[in-house]
């Protein structure tokens, strides 16, 4: 056997990282706090219904074939491309757009609203596009010992897109297209990176191209947790143990070594060499008592938003719904601006409603429909106080009940709530934060929380708030770029 690894927790960023360590012959355990693999790549079965509790697609679907390659085996995953990719629902219009990737069916959706619209896009996708692929490889795949060598790679990148840092997101949108429906739709994903469009830097615009040009979006048949229960099977085959209900909250060293980490019960984990998969901030902070990571300076730093999720299962079939669903109101700047930081529950929510059981039917009893709602709010440092969760929920359904014409609360037989205080005690996402750090452009690369510890010589990290970020093809990366340091320190 090689050496001995223990990952703390058991996300997606752990589970590739224990899939490509044991391929290359090193002894690998896992210690995970919750009850179940896979961190907010969740499951949570009730009454019948199945749901995934967080992640419901991604893009880059083949950093997941690269994973599996890498690891010499087929990739397992039956992934499914979206089409259309999602549909949009507005406060003020009765029916949706479809967002489709074929320019021309686009095209005809905004007809009404944006004239040459095919023109425009491909003029602003051409131009996202070639950001993304002068960065992909020299500033996002790879590591950083210090600063210089990120200047050095950040003088690699054409001069032309320079300008894009110092644009917002949304002007350069302004700059393309007229219609405001546009504008919005392309602007959604700044709040994935933890921003509202119009802080967003325009080099961002490269998330647009993922999503619409390159390889578009992906959900896995079976269920988003298939990808968790395939690498969990691989990794039992090679004889990889997950430890249940076991949370780390010390450690014990010698010298620039860590000797073993340990459990809330006083039992002590020994290895040669240590990964944690906890927010690799807050484990900092909160665990290794580093002072750049008091809870002041943390509470500092940027975070993405938190989530309110919401499960429900319902009696009948919804068919009005698609499989990804956006529902916005009709004051998107102002809410933007605001909810980053207001208080109190927002009065007109704007959420994100995903129906597995439309192409799943297993996921749900017969003639009924499993439904999973995200609403993104204030996390904890600008809301404690979550009990008015009920309320919060009942609104969302009720909004959503009139603008797609079903009343989901008279017809609601399960439901289960996620509110921002449940999602920091179940895996340790700081203040509820529900995609880790943010990506601003002082919390990327070599900026951002390194995933080779600054004074432990074992000590690594992988996941959202490591390099290079938050999501699911991005934390895969994040596997690769944190096995690569290992087997070059090794
Ligand atoms: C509601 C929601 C929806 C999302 N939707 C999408 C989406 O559609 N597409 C997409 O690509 N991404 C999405 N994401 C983001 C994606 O889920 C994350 O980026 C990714 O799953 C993070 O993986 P990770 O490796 O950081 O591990 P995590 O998921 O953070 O898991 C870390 C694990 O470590 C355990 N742990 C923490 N501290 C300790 C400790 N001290 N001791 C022991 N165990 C510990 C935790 O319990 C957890 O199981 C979503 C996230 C949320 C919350």
């Amino acid at each position: 056997m090689g050496k001995k690894v223990l990952i703390i927790g058991s996300g997606l960023g752990s589970l590739a990282t224990a899939l490509r360590l044991s391929s290359k012959g090193y002894d690998v355990e896992i210690v995970e706090k919750h009850h179940q693999a896979g961190g907010r790549l969740n499951q949570l079965k009730k009454d019948g219904f199945t749901f995934d509790v967080g992640p419901s697609f991604f893009s880059m679907s083949y950093e997941f074939d690269e994973l599996f390659n890498y690891c010499g085996i087929p990739n397992p995953l039956m992934m499914n491309e979206l089409n259309p990719v999602y549909a949009v629902y507005f406060a003020e219009k009765k029916f949706p757009y479809h967002i489709y990737k074929d320019l021309d069916k686009l095209a005809k959706e905004f007809e009404l609203i944006e004239p040459n619209f095919k023109e425009k896009a491909e003029k602003y996708l051409k131009k996202a596009g070639q950001i993304f692929h002068d960065t992909e490889h020299v500033i996002i795949k790879r590591n950083y010992d210090n600063l210089f060598q990120y200047a050095k790679a950040l003088v690699t990148v054409p001069l032309k897109h320079t300008p894009q840092l110092f644009k917002s997101m949304w002007k350069e949108l302004e700059s393309n297209f007229e219609s405001e429906h546009v504008k919005v739709i392309f602007s959604l994903v700044a709040f994935f990176l933890g921003s509202t469009p119009f802080d967003t830097p325009a080099v961002y615009s490269l998330l647009n191209y993922t999503e619409l040009k390159h390889d578009g979006y992906w959900n896995i048949k079976g269920g988003m947790y298939k990808i968790v229960e395939e690498i969990i099977l691989l990794l039992e085959q090679r004889g990889v143990k997950i430890h249940y209900n076991v949370e780390i909250d010390d450690f014990r060293y010698t010298n620039n070594k860590i000797t073993g980490f340990v459990d809330k019960n006083g039992k002590t984990w020994n290895a040669d060499i240590f990964v944690c998969n906890s927010d690799a901030a807050a484990f900092r902070g909160k665990v290794l008592k580093r002072k750049q990571f008091s809870t002041e300076k943390l509470d500092k730093m940027h975070w993405t938003l938190a989530p309110f999720t919401i499960y429900l299962g319902v009696k009948g079939k919804i068919d009005q719904l698609h499989h990804h669903n956006y529902f916005l109101g009709s004051n998107f700047k102002s809410y933007a601006d605001s909810i980053f930081k207001l208080s109190v529950n927002p009065e007109k929510p704007y959420y994100y409603v995903n129906v597995t059981s439309q192409s799943n039917p297993e996921s749900a009893p017969e003639g009924c429909e499993n439904l999973f709602i995200l609403c993104p709010v204030p996390d904890l440092r600008y809301k404690k106080n979550w009990a008015d969760r009920e309320a919060l929920a009942d609104n969302i359904l009720k909004d959503m009940s009139e603008r797609i014409g079903f009343d989901l609360i008279e017809n609601r037989i399960s439901q289960t709530i996620y509110a921002p205080d449940d999602w920091q005690e179940m895996f340790n996402l700081y203040q509820g934060s529900g995609l880790g750090l943010a990506h601003g452009l002082n919390q990327v690369a070599a900026l951002r929380p390194k995933n080779k510890d600054e004074d432990f010589s074992n000590l690594y990290y992988v996941g959202a708030s490591t390099v290079p970020g938050t999501g699911l093809p991005i934390v895969v990366i994040g596997s690769k770029l944190v096995t690569e340091r290992i087997l070059e320190d090794a």
